[in-house]
């Protein structure tokens, strides 16, 4: 596991695979996938989020979850951590089938926000999702439990320290090994990040904290940034900025893979991800989305040629 108090070096997490395709309406076969997931193995991606186990119907992007993670365990046996996202007790039996070994799992901490998303008030959810973490850990899965809006919410506006406090003490007593703080709809700002994740490790020190971050109102950058001075090593970026949220509109995808890895590097921190390699594929992801993503740094590359 990452060690948080290392200056050096940052693990990201790419969620293009799940994020970042699962609002297009283009439906990605399964080949172009694992294509997707070669190309980001290969600029280094060290964690890779790969699907989600969520209503096929609701989320028709990732019906073929299983079907990529079992192609992938084979090759990826000595390549990138592969992660995917569990809302449920129907996704918990759907990833233990295709023995993924980590996943993810979240609720919302904000009462409105759960239920629209998850159809129940958030404090049901946080119960009823900390019973599904044990019974996953009991499993031997190992669990990132995420909490979505904290750092605001579009319906209720601020989120009380209080809950995001309680919901993390109650993921990592069911066995969460790392708690990810998620800005869902993009309304953080660095002071907020760097209070609350020092909250945060002031009162579960042993815990590991990742943050996932949305670039709706361009703070993405700076957010991350403000999470990294306050201790955290672990953020979820996107390739090309691509993405959003299927239940808030206008929301902006996760910060760009490739201008984190930029970020990092100037700043001395490694990333382990090599800036050319991971640029060419925000160009082969553009190619298949026939658009022009958001990141900067593949037209910054293009310039410097
Ligand atoms: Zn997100």
């Amino acid at each position: 596991m990452t060690d948080q108090t290392n200056d050096d070096f940052v693990l990201l997490e790419d969620e293009t695979l799940r994020d970042g395709l699962q609002l297009e309406s283009r439906i990605f076969p399964l080949e172009e996938k694992l294509d997707l997931f070669r190309q980001l193995a290969g600029a280094g991606l060290a964690r890779i989020q790969v699907g989600s186990f969520v209503n096929p119907k609701r989320v028709p992007q990732m019906a073929d979850s299983e079907e990529l993670i079992r192609a992938l365990r084979h090759e990826a046996e000595n390549g990138p951590l592969l992660s995917a996202l569990i809302l449920n007790d129907k996704g918990l039996e759907r990833a233990l089938s295709c023995g993924i070994g980590h996943v993810s799992m979240s609720v919302s901490v904000s009462n409105s926000h759960s239920l629209k998303n998850a159809g129940k008030p958030a404090a049901e959810a946080l119960s009823g999702m900390a019973g599904l973490i044990r019974q996953a850990t009991e499993a031997g899965l190992s669990v990132r439990a995420g909490l979505q809006c904290t750092f605001g919410c579009v319906y209720e506006g601020a989120i009380a320290e209080a809950a995001v406090l309680n919901a993390a003490d109650v993921f990592a007593s069911a066995g969460a090994g790392e708690i990810n703080l998620a800005d869902t709809t993009g309304m953080a700002n660095p002071l907020d990040i760097e209070r609350l994740v020092r909250k945060v490790r002031k009162h579960l020190p042993a815990l590991q904290i990742s943050l996932h971050l949305h670039d709706n109102r361009g703070l993405g950058l700076a957010n991350m940034f403000a999470g990294y001075q306050a201790g955290v090593r672990i953020f979820d970026v996107c390739t090309g900025g691509l993405g959003g949220c299927p239940f808030v509109r206008g929301a902006a995808g996760n910060v760009p893979t490739e201008d984190a890895a930029q970020m990092f590097s100037s700043l001395g921190v490694k990333t382990g991800i090599d800036l050319r390699k991971i640029c060419a594929t925000v160009g082969s992801l553009e190619g298949l989305l026939g658009r022009k993503l958001p990141g900067r740094m593949k037209t910054v590359l293009a310039a410097e040629k």
